[in-house]
């Protein structure tokens, strides 16, 4: 029923008025209600006075100083000033947000005897070293169940020589092997001299990958 009556927006105070109501509210609203000119508020006329030096004059912060209008006052003391107290997490103590991030700075660097491992961890590593010192205990105590760690030879990179992968901690084994997947030219000196093992010698360096090497670079050219 009343979504369906037309109606009329205020230019007084901006609100959706019922088509029927409209001229008694305009009267009304234009006679007891006015807009602040500083927020925009429908105020009631004979209190503008009243809303603007309560809102709207000018103040300074007691804690900083900062000049403001009084309406932005408690926003300002509870989320913008520099002055106001924040409590440091490592410490608990109360301090001027301005002096917190020196503070914690200093605060999370000392450090604490970690009773699991026994070793002395800063402050603003013990969530992170709480974790792993926790996760290694773990794997100790559950090594005995569990027959694999679940995250062994999970990285892998690939070689730049070769283009094959390998389990991470085997690459830099691979690419400093002479016999890996050096050119040959080089890898002639290197047989000539050293006499590595024959088997070894081609182990990375498929003819497949060549070949797509190969025709690559014929065919940029
Ligand atoms: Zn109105
Ligand atoms: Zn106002
Ligand atoms: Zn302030
Ligand atoms: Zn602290
Ligand atoms: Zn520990
Ligand atoms: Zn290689």
């Amino acid at each position: 029923m009343d979504n369906k009556e037309a109606t009329h927006t205020c230019g007084q105070c901006l609100k959706e008025v019922a088509e029927a109501n409209f001229a008694l509210h305009e009267t009304h609203c234009s006679r007891f209600l006015c807009l602040c000119p500083d927020c925009g508020e429908a105020v009631p006329r004979e209190q503008l006075d009243q809303h603007r030096e309560e809102e709207h004059s000018q103040t300074r912060c007691k804690k900083c100083n900062q000049k403001m209008e009084r309406c932005q006052l408690k926003d300002h003391e509870s989320d913008e000033c520099v002055q106001r107290l924040q409590t440091c997490h490592f410490c608990d103590l109360e301090l001027p947000q301005w002096e917190l991030d020196q503070h914690c700075l200093a605060c999370g660097s000392r450090t604490e005897l970690c009773c699991d491992c026994s070793r002395y961890v800063r402050l603003k590593d013990q969530q992170e070293h709480h974790r792993t010192c926790l996760a290694t205990n773990n794997n100790i105590t559950s090594s005995q169940t569990t027959s694999a760690p679940p995250n062994q030879a999970k990285e892998t990179a690939i070689c730049d020589g070769c283009m094959a992968s390998f389990p991470a901690e085997d690459i830099e084994k691979h690419e400093t092997d002479p016999t890996g997947h050096w050119v040959s030219g080089v890898k002639e000196e290197i047989q000539t001299s050293s006499t590595p093992a024959p088997t070894v010698t081609w182990s990375c360096r498929s003819s497949r990958y060549g070949g797509m090497r190969q025709s690559a670079k014929s065919s940029r050219t």
